[in-house]
């Protein structure tokens, strides 16, 4: 079985413990290779190759550091089958979503800031002819990021890439739930020539690992995507150091339907939004609003359609649903569908663990499930679930839903299905949320702002808004007279 490495000052390390933790595949439940168990000793000798590293690479024209970015997304392209394989093996997800989504969007990461960067221009203040203000966009140091095991590589480059674009060194933590595929970048990173120090990624568990970049005062700045409980933690170690902080956290999306929306396009795109990746991405509807009068249709066919969807073995063509991503995860899913019952909601489909057969046996498989009957402001409703399960809920007035919409701590994203374009520029200028999509789904523009309000982070990725959290600005004032 693999032991998987640390990768520190360009090269592939064991833990200074020499300890391992295992490493599950959730589709067959069994253990299949190593994690480090890394504690802080790691991170000091990670910290201080980055920042050995950032002198240099912080004065590498951008044009170079560009093509390492190109050469790594490249590299991923190439790799596409092996990472793609990978990614579904260790967090359960269908081979073809990682093949299609996860996969090239790492790739699409590494190119769009390996592009980006040398587009990206700082301002000038102009005050006539007294005096003529720059602004200097320096980076920042050694970033400390921080991903979640959902969209594994995906989200670990989502940060790496504008990072290292800016000029920053990176000392990176995978979740220790989904390690692989950024152990197999570590790889792809010695292959580019990237050079050392640069990007180094250690492995474990959040409370030691991740505690120890957070805390370390050589790291000036984290960027974490995970839960908001964590998010709240690492808040109150890094804001009294007073370090840069951008946190995406959990959400508890709304997704309204009215009745006067385009009926097929949404329903297929509900089925998507709802139990794309098991329902474990941070952006599923899961609370969906429906008007009253279009209610008892769409319950009727996204019931019958939801019915339909396969639960099966991640690498299977026909497979829909694949494994929830560990053992925990999926009690914690099915404790909810069980609150859910308990407050009256009625399970409309799906609501147990399945069991797919085979080698598969001992997998983590939930159906997909949709429950009715619940007010929205039931824990069900208000609380975060992150699997496979949705609630579906009438509504009369716009006022009334907008209300609930709003309700919960969480404020991420939100879907809006309605043919009425002045009722769709007034509801998503009434939703408190970071994302609003008008008839769609996670159609994403990597240019755009990404992050949520309230419990759901503080400050925003993608785009330049990224390099501008990753540099520091600093005007410089020049007197003309
Ligand atoms: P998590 O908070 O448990 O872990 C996320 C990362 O933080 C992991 O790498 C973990 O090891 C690390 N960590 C844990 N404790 C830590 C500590 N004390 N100090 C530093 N690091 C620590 O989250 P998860 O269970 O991996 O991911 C699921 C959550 O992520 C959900 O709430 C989901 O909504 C959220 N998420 C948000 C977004 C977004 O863009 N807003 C995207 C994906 C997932």
């Amino acid at each position: 079985m693999v032991h998987i490495k640390n990768y520190i000052n360009g090269e592939l390390l064991e833990p200074a413990s020499k300890k391992y933790l295992d490493n599950f595949d959730p589709s067959r439940g069994k253990v299949y290779s190593y994690i480090p168990d890394s504690d802080e000793q790691d991170v000091e000798k990670a910290v201080a190759a980055a920042k050995a590293a950032f002198p240099a690479w912080s004065i590498t024209p951008k044009d170079q550091r560009s093509k390492y970015l190109l050469k790594i997304a490249s590299l991923i392209g190439k790799n596409l089958d092996r990472l793609a394989q990978a990614e579904s093996i260790d967090n359960g997800k269908p081979l073809k979503l990682a093949k299609t989504v996860d996969i090239p969007r790492a790739a699409a990461n590494f190119h769009f800031y390996g592009t980006g960067i040398l587009h990206y221009a700082a301002h000038a203040h102009s005050m006539e002819d007294t005096a003529i203000n720059y602004t200097l966009r320096q980076p920042v140091g050694v970033a400390g990021c921080i991903s979640p095991w959902n969209l594994p590589l995906y989200l670990f480059t989502w940060k790496i890439a504008p990072a290292l674009a800016a000029g920053c060194t990176v000392v990176a933590k995978p979740s220790e739930v989904t390690p692989m595929t950024a152990y197999l970048l570590s790889e792809l990173c010695i292959e580019a020539g990237l050079p050392a120090g640069v990007l180094n990624i250690v492995h474990g568990l959040g409370g030691k690992v991740g505690n120890a970049i957070v805390s370390h005062k050589e790291v000036p700045l984290i960027s974490f995507t995970g839960g908001t409980k964590t998010g709240a933690h690492i808040a109150s170690i890094a804001a009294p150091m007073f370090k840069k902080m951008s946190l995406e956290l959990g959400g508890k999306n709304p997704n309204i339907i009215f009745a006067d929306c385009d009926y097929d396009k949404m329903l297929a795109t509900t089925l998507h939004s709802s139990f794309s990746n098991q329902g474990q991405i941070c952006l599923c509807g899961s609370r969906i609003f429906v008007e009253k009068h279009l209610y008892d249709k769409f319950k009727k066919d996204f019931v019958e359609q939801t019915k339909k969807m396969v639960v099966g073995a991640p690498m299977d063509e026909k497979t829909r649903v694949g494994a929830v991503v560990s053992k925990p995860h999926m009690e914690k899913v099915l404790s909810y569908i069980e609150l859910a019952q308990k407050e009256g909601g009625k399970i409309l489909c799906g609501g147990k663990q399945v069991n797919v057969g085979g080698e598969f046996s001992e997998g983590y498989y939930i159906e997909p499930t949709i429950i009715e009957g619940l007010p929205h402001d039931c824990r069900t409703n208000q609380e975060e679930i992150f699997g496979p399960v949705v609630t579906i809920m009438p509504f009369e007035k716009e006022e009334e839903v907008l209300m609930w919409a709003n309700s919960t701590v969480y404020g991420l994203a939100s879907t809006v299905w309605t043919e009425n374009l002045t009722r769709a520029h007034r509801v998503a200028q009434n939703i408190h949320a970071g994302i609003v999509w008008i008839n769609c789904w996670l159609l994403r523009d990597l240019r755009t702002p990404f992050g949520g309000v309230k419990s759901s982070g503080v400050g925003r990725e993608g785009g330049f808004e990224a390099i501008e959290f990753f540099t520091e600005p600093k005007n410089v004032c020049i007197k003309l007279k």
